[in-house]
């Protein structure tokens, strides 16, 4: 029986550490463990900061900060705010 190496991709919660292998099977390439985790539920950012489904208070904060800022709102005729 040949002894060969095997490579396998592991999504990890990068606020918790859990990894997808309690959850979801190992995989052969990084498109597969993205898509397979997305799948679960998990949150992979496009600067693969990854969150996984846990619901509490360091994962909504996590959550949170990968959205961006909120535009700042003004009505037509409405002075500006913030006058600096
Ligand atoms: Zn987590």
């Amino acid at each position: 029986m040949p002894i060969s190496p095997r490579t396998f991709h592991v999504v990890v919660c990068d606020t918790c550490g859990l990894d997808d292998e309690e959850v979801i099977a190992l995989h052969e390439t990084r498109e597969d463990a993205v898509t397979a985790a997305r799948r679960a539920g998990w949150i992979i950012a496009a600067d693969r900061t990854v969150t996984c489904p846990r619901d509490d208070h360091q994962h909504r904060a996590a959550i949170d900060a990968l959205m961006p800022p909120e535009p700042p709102i003004q009505i037509d005729g409405q002075l500006p705010l913030d006058l600096r």
